[in-house]
């Protein structure tokens, strides 16, 4: 079946930039969120993403346009009765995640693929909500979608080897690497190695041995990467850091290793959740 319409669930962060990969593939993409205002800020979002590309000569004024209009915002879930493929991108809960699968389930097409965005979760126990377990599977996108090239292939205990091929070829046709996570595993792969790095780099920073800055900075000079673990937290959201440290501790059985840091708790109670919010780890001004 070909894949024409996608229904993306949720229009934050991540669900917004995943609508603007599906469209800019050519896909008609319905994009759900529970009220106006999320809605909004998620087209919004795209809007200013498109312009930039506009201002770069990398797209045409028509290019954004067309990409703009084959997207639909909505906040009714039923918008997204007739698409053929779904990626869910709400907020990392998995009771949610199990309420909003049980509608899906209930509302599209038995032969359309539901896909999870989850950054750590059971793909197994999400499908579960659902009578179509064999597709039911893990993609697991990067923040920003649209320049992030990696989509992870999750497997649940059920997903059927169709699943695994169809979601491989979606993420393929967005220009996207994948690779696949054989064995339903919490933090899969990426996060599984980056969360204990991100770990350490706030225990330097509570033991006081080095400061946020210098934390970053030996980071991205003495190992190469991009971006420093403190700068990341700020542009991935520290909650959403919290909570998938949160996750593996108790999937990993408890191992200290694991635990959450207090100066991590401490910066949610604090409300700095990194550039969303205006400020985190690093100061923004005002968003
Ligand atoms: P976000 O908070 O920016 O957006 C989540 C959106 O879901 C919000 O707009 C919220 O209103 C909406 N929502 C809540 N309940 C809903 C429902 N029933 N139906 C439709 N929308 C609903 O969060 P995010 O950063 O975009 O994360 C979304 C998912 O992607 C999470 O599972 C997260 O773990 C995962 N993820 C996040 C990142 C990241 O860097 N932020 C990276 C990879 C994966």
């Amino acid at each position: 079946m070909e894949i024409k319409k996608i229904g993306v669930v949720g229009a934050g962060t991540m669900g917004n930039g995943i609508a603007q990969v599906a469209a800019q593939i050519g896909c008609e993409v319905v994009m759900r969120d529970i009220e106006d205002k999320f809605v909004e800020r998620g087209l919004k979002n795209i809007d200013r993403f498109l312009s930039k590309g506009v201002e770069k000569g990398k797209i045409s004024e028509q290019d954004k346009s067309d990409i703009l209009g084959r997207i639909k915002g909505t906040t009714d879930m039923a918008d997204l009765k007739d698409v053929d493929y779904v990626i869910e991108a709400v907020i990392e809960d998995l009771d949610l995640k199990k309420q909003v699968f049980k509608e899906l389930d209930e509302l599209c097409r038995p032969e359309v693929i539901l896909a999870t965005n989850t950054s750590s979760m059971s793909i197994t126990e999400i499908a579960s909500a659902t009578k179509r377990p064999d597709k039911v599977c893990g993609m697991h996108f990067f923040n920003p979608v649209p320049l992030m090239r990696l989509v992870e292939i999750i497997r649940g205990y059920a997903t059927s080897d169709e699943t695994i091929s169809i979601a491989t070829d979606l993420a393929k046709r967005m220009g996207k690497v994948t690779v696949e996570v054989k064995k339903d595993s919490p933090g899969f792969i990426v996060n599984r190695i980056m969360i204990p790095h991100m770990i350490e780099a706030i225990k330097i920073v509570e033991e006081g041995i080095a400061s946020i800055e210098d934390v970053d900075i030996a980071v991205k000079n003495g190992l190469n990467y991009p971006m420093g673990p403190f700068e990341l937290m700020d542009l991935t959201g520290i909650d959403i850091a919290l909570f998938v440290t949160d996750y593996l501790y108790k999937e990993l059985n408890k191992e200290l290793k694991w635990a959450a840091p207090n100066l991590l708790k401490t910066m949610i109670r604090s409300g700095r959740l990194g550039r969303k919010t205006g400020a985190g780890w690093y100061d923004y001004g005002n968003k």
